[in-house]
């Protein structure tokens, strides 16, 4: 049985106090983690104070971004190996923004994907689709390609334990997300090419993710597809009243 996750992506937002505020704001509302993960993802400066924060409550904490060396002269990245010290639990890898933005490739991100289960974190691995790759009917080779290159290297026992999110950027960030059937068909395949690396019981065990404009209004809808195990969650994660209906609406 997989335990359904709702994931928050805070991307580059906050500030020390408005973290405090938000942890101050979800406290005691959380769902036994058995039944429902709740974790959010938040800039590196904010880490130790949310795993501090967030001790006593079952709340997980990631970051949104790490290196693949442990450490060294990498001015300005931020340690895998210390954020596994630090007490972090996730850590997303491959986001749209960094492949497109900060030009990540996926030999970069398999290598992170590597560090982060080296220092005994989990990786969130988001796999973009663009809508130029849909109307052109690419984006299955596209997606399925980017969880193959991902997982190089990655053994079985570490493989049931990824998480693996699909995250189309033509639906991130604009209020509406992908259809139901888009969804499904997106995580579906997700499904599959874990199992045709691995095999059908280790990809009945990997979580995958959608994301791209859940809001508190749609993620019922989501989340009732077969093989969407969870959510990854921009905007709506930010405040702590919107990150709580998402929560209360899970079915
Ligand atoms: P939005 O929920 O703001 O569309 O962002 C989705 C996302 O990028 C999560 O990683």
């Amino acid at each position: 049985m997989r335990i359904p996750m709702i994931v928050g992506n805070w991307k580059m937002n906050k500030t020390a106090d408005s973290v405090e505020s938000f942890v101050n704001g979800i406290r005691g509302n959380l769902p036994n983690a058995m039944q429902l993960e709740t974790a959010i993802c938040a800039p590196a400066l904010f880490l130790e104070q949310m795993v501090d924060q967030a001790r006593d409550m079952p709340l997980e904490v990631g970051a949104e971004n790490c290196y693949f060396e442990d450490n060294g002269p990498f001015t300005g990245e931020t340690s895998p190996y210390a954020l596994s010290k630090a007490g972090v639990d996730f850590v997303i890898l491959g986001h749209s923004e960094r492949r497109k933005i900060f030009r990540e490739t996926d030999e970069m991100i398999n290598l992170k994907v590597q560090a982060v289960f080296r220092n005994h974190m989990r990786p969130i691995i988001c796999c973009d689709e663009t809508m130029g790759q849909r109307e052109s009917n690419d984006a299955v080779h596209w997606v399925v390609a980017q969880v193959i290159e991902a997982l190089k290297g990655v053994d079985e026992e570490q493989a049931r334990t990824a998480i693996i999110a699909y995250e189309p950027s033509w639906a991130i960030g604009v209020g509406t997300p992908a259809s139901p059937d888009q969804i499904e068909e997106g995580c579906y395949l997700i499904r599959q090419t874990v199992a045709d690396v691995y095999d059908d019981e280790i990809a009945d065990e990997v979580r995958v993710l959608y994301g791209g404009s859940v809001k508190p209004a749609n993620i019922n809808t989501i989340m009732q597809k077969q093989d969407v195990d969870g959510v990854l969650v921009g905007n709506a994660s930010l405040q702590p009243e919107s990150f709580l209906e998402l929560i209360s609406n899970d079915p």
